[in-house]
């Protein structure tokens, strides 16, 4: 039987991310995991910025706190990037003129 640390790698090799629930482990596909909203990854996680701050006594928090942001940045990145192309895609590639969709920021 595998241990903990197998586990978790192997479900890596596999595509897919492990994390701890109140019923134990749970696997799902990574690229379902980071497809949901920044709060729901960070639900997942447990990393919610006020779960985080209840656990101000381990020095732990300053990253995990610090990764909340991260993956928040990142989401909006993704966001406005997307945007961006569909703006390009949708507008600005057909017509080379400004246009008023609100995407191209
Ligand atoms: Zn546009």
């Amino acid at each position: 039987m595998l241990d903990r640390k197998e586990y978790i790698l192997e479900a890596r090799k596999a595509g897919k991310i492990v994390v701890m629930t109140f019923d134990g482990l749970a696997s799902m596909d990574i690229k379902d995991f980071v497809d949901q909203p920044a709060d729901g990854i960070l639900y997942d996680l447990n990393r919610l910025e006020e779960t985080t701050l209840t656990f101000i006594d381990d020095i732990k928090w300053v990253n995990d706190f610090a990764v909340a942001l991260t993956i928040r940045e990142l989401k909006s990145e993704i966001t406005r990037l997307g945007n961006y192309a569909q703006h390009r895609i949708g507008c600005e590639f057909f017509d080379g003129k400004p246009c008023d969709c609100g995407l191209e920021e």
